[in-house]
């Protein structure tokens, strides 16, 4: 007999959606730990910017990420992310220069490939809330409790510079959605909830009534 593998609820959708609070908030109510794949591709970008690399050079890309270690320990119930042994806060992975960059090194085929693999072993920690652009549709495609949030741009720019992040959301969505590898799609069998004009109560409201946990 197979043993059957923990839930992974998947929540998908584009920068500044409101996707991350719902996904903590979804993962805290269910007691699952929660994953933000964002911070990865964030701290993999970081670490090519301090190795001095131009983010549009996909080939420098390649040859840094493959001396860079990435790991994902959990504290109080998220992951966090360390690059060669040392975590990263917010000022790193928000900083301006990695936003500006993250798109560009995201979209290096090998590096998602390693990020992708190292998503999937985190199924070892047991039932997870994972939030990113490509969850439900590469990360775990199986998976029956996909989401994808959505809003408006308006609502995406101006929550964003609430943030106090100076952040071009439509172009790095722009690059997001016309990449050759895993681009942001709704996943099929993805329920699509629109938080535009709802409260994040609301919404965490809509995403656990849509789910059909055991
Ligand atoms: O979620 P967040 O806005 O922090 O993600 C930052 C960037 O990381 C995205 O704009 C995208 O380029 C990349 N990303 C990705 N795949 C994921 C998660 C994030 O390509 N699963």
């Amino acid at each position: 007999m197979t043993a059957v593998p923990p839930p992974v609820i998947t929540i998908d959708g584009p920068a500044a959606s409101g996707k991350s609070s719902i996904a903590r908030r979804v993962a805290q109510h269910l007691g699952f730990t929660y994953v933000n794949t964002g911070n990865m591709y964030r701290a993999m970008t970081w670490a090519v910017l301090e190795a001095g690399v131009d983010p549009q050079d996909a080939e420098a890309i390649r040859a840094a990420a493959a001396g860079i270690t990435l790991e994902s320990p959990v504290v109080e119930g998220k992951t966090q992310v360390c690059v060669c042994g040392s975590a990263l806060g917010d000022d790193e992975l928000n900083s301006d220069p990695v936003n500006r960059a993250v798109s560009l090194v995201a979209r290096v085929p090998e590096v998602r490939e390693r990020l992708v693999a190292d998503q999937r072993a985190l199924i070892a920690l047991g039932p997870l809330v994972m939030e990113g652009r490509d969850i439900g549709s590469v990360v775990f495609p199986d998976s029956p409790h996909k989401i994808y949030i959505d809003a408006t741009e308006e609502v995406r720019a101006s929550r964003r510079s609430a943030q106090g992040h100076a952040d071009q959301v439509a172009e790095r969505d722009r690059i997001d959605k016309q990449r050759t590898t895993s681009p942001l799609i709704v996943p099929q069998g993805a329920i699509v909830i629109d938080n535009s004009h709802i409260t994040l109560d609301e919404a965490v409201g809509q995403v656990l009534a849509a789910l059909h946990l055991p």
